[in-house]
């Protein structure tokens, strides 16, 4: 990995270095000399010009290597490398982009590890290069010839998903960024059933909280057993990890499960998303301190707390009302079509299973708990207020309202404040549709 990329070669003309530092003027003079020089490598790593242009950043260096027709954006180095891997490598992100658009293939693997461009984004924690690739891989070939989860789950040579490189290197975003576009959470490096490492294994040798936070968020399963027999709580153990070996601790209380497999939640519009993406990780974060305090407390599903709030007239409710359901957050989440509202904390309780399977993704659908008719769609609430002020107003009082009865969802709400689901959002727009054949209707 990470070879170097310094030019001590037979350089007679000066090329490389001249790339690697982006000196157009040079390169075009020595190319305009001898054109063939174009096809000249490094002695000993066979970098071309691209790959050392693409490693370096050098973007103007790019787009003019690539205007030459005989320059394959595709060319390999010793390691079979291409200068995309490189660019990946290196988080050059503006290169990643030229080089995509000039028909690079992301689907090439190296003679290293037999990796891709997407491992090594993800090895190395460049989660916008990362992001760059996966959202190029929905729209290219390799999205019809390959199939786009497939190439999200692509492993290398030793089995191992761009997700196993991320969570084992630390790097939390480019987890949460490959779990969002389907990478499978609970990947063994075995392959075809044979016991193998999980993402959540390598994430508890390489210690990262944020990582095991996230893998544990989309249904990570603690009781997946490696070639040796570990759970990855041994594995953190092992590699004197407390703080993650407390959450991997199969005994300690189990976290809240991002419903991905409900098909209304794969469908949010992004505000409903984040807003629900946020209450997940603070109710889990809450979770997390009392295991880390050493208590075996397990957090009361607000769902079950519905028969409370049944009574409430909720309909004629404005629209910045207290939740019925914890009485503690004010309510963001609107449910169609009936219309009731929840804050984002009890609509994700509400969504989310305790125990997580992710081998069975038949989730039942969430019914609304205020008129038990099906969920159809979230949208986030639309507040009618005229000035930001007042909308901050709205925001910043839900701790001083807390009056009627307060559970322990509460004390990661204060972050809410700075969430933008007051802007009014149009509720045509808001809205996501769910196919009618997927709901049970009663
Ligand atoms: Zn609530
Ligand atoms: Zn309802």
């Amino acid at each position: 990995m990470g070879q170097g990329l310094s030019c001590r070669i037979r350089d007679d003309h000066g090329l490389f270095t001249a790339v690697q530092f982006g000196d157009l003027e040079i390169v075009e003079t020595v190319l305009n000399r001898d054109p063939s020089l174009v096809k000249q490598t490094t002695v000993y790593d066979r970098h071309s010009a691209l790959h050392i242009a693409a490693a370096n950043g050098q973007i103007e260096m790019v787009s003019m290597l690539l205007e030459n027709p005989s320059v394959n954006p595709d060319c390999l180095n010793r390691h079979k490398q291409t200068p995309l891997m490189l660019a990946a490598m290196h988080g050059k992100i503006t290169c990643v982009e030229k080089l995509i658009q000039a028909g690079a293939n992301i689907l090439m693997f190296d003679s290293l590890n037999g990796r891709t461009c997407l491992h090594y984004a993800a090895y190395y924690g460049n989660s916008d290069c990362l992001q760059m690739i996966v959202s190029s891989a929905r729209t290219s070939h390799v999205a019809v010839s390959w199939g786009f989860s497939r190439f999200v789950n692509i492993r290398d040579g030793k089995g191992a998903t761009p997700l196993h490189l991320a969570a084992r290197q630390r790097r939390p975003e480019c987890v949460h960024i490959l779990l969002d576009s389907g990478a499978l959470v609970c990947a063994s490096t075995g392959g075809y059933g044979l016991p193998g490492s999980t993402p959540l294994h390598l994430a508890a040798r390489g210690g990262s909280m944020d990582c095991i936070r996230e893998l544990l968020a989309w249904g990570a399963d603690r009781l997946n057993r490696d070639a040796s027999g570990r759970i990855p709580y041994a594995i953190a153990l092992k590699h004197k990890n407390g703080a993650c070996a407390a959450l991997l601790n199969p005994s300690s209380a189990e976290p809240l499960v991002w419903p991905s497999p409900l098909k209304f939640i794969s469908e949010l519009n992004q505000d409903a998303k984040a807003l629900l993406e946020q209450a997940l990780m603070e109710v889990n974060r809450e979770r997390e301190k009392t295991i880390l305090k050493g208590t075996g407390y397990s957090m009361p599903s607000p769902s079950h707390s519905d028969a409370t709030a049944t009574d409430d007239n909720i309909s004629e409710a404005s629209d910045s009302q207290l939740c019925c359901i914890c009485f503690d957050q004010l309510c963001a989440i609107e449910v169609q079509d009936c219309g009731h509202q929840m804050c984002a904390q009890c609509t994700l309780a509400l969504c989310c299973h305790n125990k997580p399977n992710p081998t069975t993704a038949s989730l039942t659908a969430p019914i609304c708990p205020f008129c038990r008719s099906n969920i159809a769609r979230l949208t986030v609430v639309k507040v009618k207020v005229n000035t930001a002020d007042q909308e901050l107003d709205l925001y910043s009082s839900p701790k001083q309202r807390k009056s009627r009865k307060s559970q322990n969802l509460s004390e990661g709400s204060s972050s809410f404040r700075g969430l933008s689901f007051g802007k009014v959002v149009g509720r045509s727009s808001g809205r996501v549709s769910l196919d009618n054949e997927c709901i049970d209707k009663p």
